[in-house]
């Protein structure tokens, strides 16, 4: 059995075919690690979109729903075993199976030599996903995490807003990410804590990249509360937090499955101004920015275009060596730590000080 823990690839056939993969041109072949709905919904599509990329196969724990899924989405090949569909010739791997699979999946890709985008959370704890992120570095493969947040207009507006000064120096950030988890969701997120089921797991760490994105900044000590509201079984559905970033900038987080009518919201205040951001922790391109100061407020507009072409767009490029992703694999990881530091706190009743690892 492969031994995950030493990061590093284990032959110099896979180690040559990895450094060959860098040098390639961004028309990918792509490999889909799980039939899934994220995939379904928007990721082949924003594959596709990408110039001369194409998806070649899909792996399914199930050879009658990967046929399905196939079919359904005009894959040429479905494979039940990993090892089969690695085999196959394609550059790069994206993995959207069940959170507990992300690790040992990323692994065995990494060691074939695929580039790989990996789905949040990155692994179930935060070592495993240093471990991923430094056996891709040492087999030379390109490793991102779909963070998409990143990619929405909205964020890249309220990002530039901050950078030019529009709000002075920024003092506390709130942010507003309890949604009602669509019925077609409420499966393994609501009950099996085992597959990385949990709102912690789900939101908490798109909230912690945003909120990274946006500050330059990694939080340093966290303090929640969660709770099982009325969908949760052996797992968090609600949870609210505050989180210290080293600047001294104060955030507030609140993040749920049952929520229906709340909508989703960012707001960041500073010396000279305020951002309401209305619905944009959303996969659409959509929601408003208002931004408040002493002349008075203006609605201020923004790019409008797919978050995750976005995203993709940006991997494929830095898979030909151009620029790096949207997200890359440390900003899975310190995404992830965050999420950890609030599930500590929130079953400890501690503040605690987020672990990065030492990445
Ligand atoms: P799904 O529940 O749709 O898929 C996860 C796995 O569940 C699939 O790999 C599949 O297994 C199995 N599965 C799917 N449909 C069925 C079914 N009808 N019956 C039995 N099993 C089924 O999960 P999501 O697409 O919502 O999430 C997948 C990953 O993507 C997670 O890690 C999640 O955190 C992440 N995600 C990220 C988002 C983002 O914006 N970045 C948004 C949504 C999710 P198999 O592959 O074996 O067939």
């Amino acid at each position: 059995m492969t031994n995950w823990n030493v990061p590093a690839i284990s032959s110099a056939k896979n180690l040559e075919r990895s450094k060959s993969r860098r040098k390639r041109v961004s028309a990918m072949q792509w490999a889909l690690i799980g039939a899934s709905t994220i995939a379904s919904q928007f990721m082949i599509d924003a594959i596709r979109a990408q110039a001369g990329n194409r998806v070649a196969s899909v792996l399914s724990s199930s050879a009658e729903r990967g046929k399905a899924y196939a079919g359904e989405h005009d894959i040429p090949e479905a494979f039940t075993d990993l090892d089969e569909q690695l085999a196959q010739d394609v550059d790069a791997v994206y993995i959207s199976t069940t959170n507990e699979k992300h690790f040992p999946q990323a692994m065995a890709a990494i060691e074939a030599g695929k580039h790989v985008l990996c789905e949040k959370p990155l692994a179930m704890t935060v070592e495993d996903a240093i471990t991923m992120v430094r056996a891709a570095e040492a087999a030379g493969v390109q490793f991102a995490t779909n963070h998409h947040l990143r990619n929405a207009g909205s964020h890249l507006k309220i990002k530039d807003l901050i950078a030019s000064g529009r709000v002075g120096k920024v003092q506390a950030i709130r942010v507003a990410h309890a949604v009602y988890l669509p019925p077609h969701l409420q499966g393994w997120r609501i009950d099996n804590p085992e597959a990385g089921g949990g709102v912690i797991p789900d939101i908490v760490v798109h909230d912690a990249d945003t909120v990274r994105f946006h500050l330059d900044e990694d939080p340093a000590e966290v303090m929640a509360m969660e709770r099982a509201d009325s969908l949760g079984q052996g797992v968090e559905d609600s949870v609210m937090s505050v989180w210290q970033m080293p600047s001294g900038v104060t955030v507030q987080t609140h993040e749920g499955f049952t929520i229906r009518h709340a909508g989703t919201g960012f707001e960041v205040h500073g010396t000279e101004g305020s951002i309401f951001a209305r619905n944009v922790m959303t996969q659409q391109s959509i929601g408003e920015i208002r931004l408040v100061t002493e002349s008075g407020q203006e609605t201020v507009p923004f790019s409008d275009h797919n978050l995750y072409t976005r995203a993709v767009g940006l991997y494929v490029d830095a898979c030909a060596g151009k620029g790096t992703p949207a997200a890359t694999g440390v900003d899975g990881v310190k995404s992830l730590a965050v999420a950890a530091a609030v599930k500590k706190s929130a079953t400890s009743g501690a503040r605690v000080a987020v672990d990065y690892g030492g990445i």
